[in-house]
């Protein structure tokens, strides 16, 4: 307990803990003093109360794809019936609408499509961007850049390169799912290892292009699993100091390979929360994902370290497609901000705060702000009916 105490202490003040010390932290601290800590953390972070969240959109080009990874309910395999690719004037459509509703970022996610190499991407972000300058494109991820630059026979520092080029402000922190090895294999076999994906967001970051990292849990993963993926993200930040920010959210167990597995518990997404801002000495921002885990747990960690509440999500499909259901509108996150005694901001995608609503006064009001909606979710409901 005496050591508990002490590495709970050291780390609220932003001393380094160690991978096997944050382990115990995760597996035996006590809860509240976890929380606690984690929360001076924050403090000391951030430097105030403010807890940030961002308008954007998630749009889909493709849901065809080579990976076929067991936990996704998105994919459909090339020449499969249901599956799809979006021509540009809809992926720009998508963009206007988001734009009118105030967005400030979109995130452009699809499958790894056989015949999509560098030169799809750098029309899909040029075309964006010359269409909505104001968008910023926080988009893809390692395995996306990996298999463009198969598909198109280039260097990965040449993939990175050109679509910073033609438009990509930031890339996501998809496809981190589980980093180590065993639960990576079992999860996703023909995806490249979490060495590799930590090499290519090293590479992107060396070339000033800024990431996020995400974690996927709840798949069968163990605790030591957990925190060596945390590991393994801070050696790389140590050197290069690209991640913004972490966000772990939790596995979906719909309309996949891997139904009926365990998803992670709430508890147990809290104490990682807590425990991340805890180890992550060298990462500002912690995000939890409301989304996957439901608002009440979303408020609750705003008492556990975080200080972003993510996205209201114009348009989701990825997750949803696997069972996440819960749904916001914007009034009602910022209703969840303040009523946890923190104070609401819009961020944009640099976490640039935008427009502080230090009083209610201050709340936008616009009520056709509303988060996920799904347009593959919708289309099948209407078919069921
Ligand atoms: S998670 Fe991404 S890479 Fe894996 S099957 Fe789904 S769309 Fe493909």
């Amino acid at each position: 307990m005496a050591e508990i105490d002490e590495v709970l202490a050291r780390a609220a003040d932003g001393g380094a803990i160690s991978a096997e010390e944050a382990l115990l932290l995760y597996t035996e601290a006590p809860f509240h003093p976890l929380a606690e800590a984690a929360d001076a953390a924050r403090r000391r972070v951030i430097g105030d109360n403010i807890v940030t969240y961002i308008i954007d959109r998630n749009i889909n080009y493709t849901n065809v794809c080579v990976t076929a990874c067991k936990f996704c309910a998105f994919y459909r395999a090339p020449k499969h019936e249901e599956g799809w690719a979006h021509p540009m004037e809809e992926v720009l459509r998508r963009c206007g609408e988001a734009v009118g509703l105030g967005a400030t970022q979109v995130m452009l996610q699809g499958g790894h499509h056989p015949d999509f190499g560098v030169e799809y991407y750098e029309e899909l972000f040029s075309s964006v961007k010359a269409e909505y300058p104001e968008l910023m494109i926080h988009s893809i991820g390692p395995s996306e850049i990996a298999h463009m630059s198969k598909v198109s026979g280039v260097e990965i520092g040449e993939s990175i390169r050109r679509i910073k080029a033609a438009g990509l402000d930031s890339i996501a922190g998809a496809g981190a799912e589980m980093l180590p090895a065993r639960p990576r294999t079992a999860l996703a076999p023909l995806k490249e290892s979490g060495e590799r994906w930590l090499e290519i967001m090293e590479a992107a970051h060396l070339q000033g292009l800024e990431s996020t990292a995400t974690m996927m849990m709840g798949t069968g993963e163990t605790a030591a699993e957990r925190i060596e993926h945390l590991r393994m993200i801070r050696d790389v930040q140590d050197r290069t100091g690209g991640f913004r920010s972490f966000i772990p959210w939790t596995y979906q167990p719909e309309n996949n390979h891997l139904k009926g597995r365990t998803q992670a518990t709430t508890l147990e997404y809290l104490r990682l929360l807590a425990t991340a801002r805890l180890f992550f000495h060298n990462v500002t921002h912690l995000q939890s994902s409301w989304l996957t885990t439901g608002k009440a747990s979303g408020q609750l960690s705003l008492h556990l370290g975080v200080d972003d509440l993510g996205s209201i999500m114009l348009e989701e499909n990825v997750i949803s497609s696997a069972g996440a259901r819960h749904q916001s509108r914007l009034s009602e996150l910022i209703g969840l901000i303040r009523s946890a005694d923190r104070v609401p901001a819009q961020r944009n995608t640099l976490y640039e705060r935008m427009s502080v609503h230090w009083t209610p006064e201050d709340d936008p009001t616009d009520d056709r702000i509303r988060s996920h909606f799904s347009t593959i979710v919708a289309e099948l409901q209407v078919k069921a009916v």
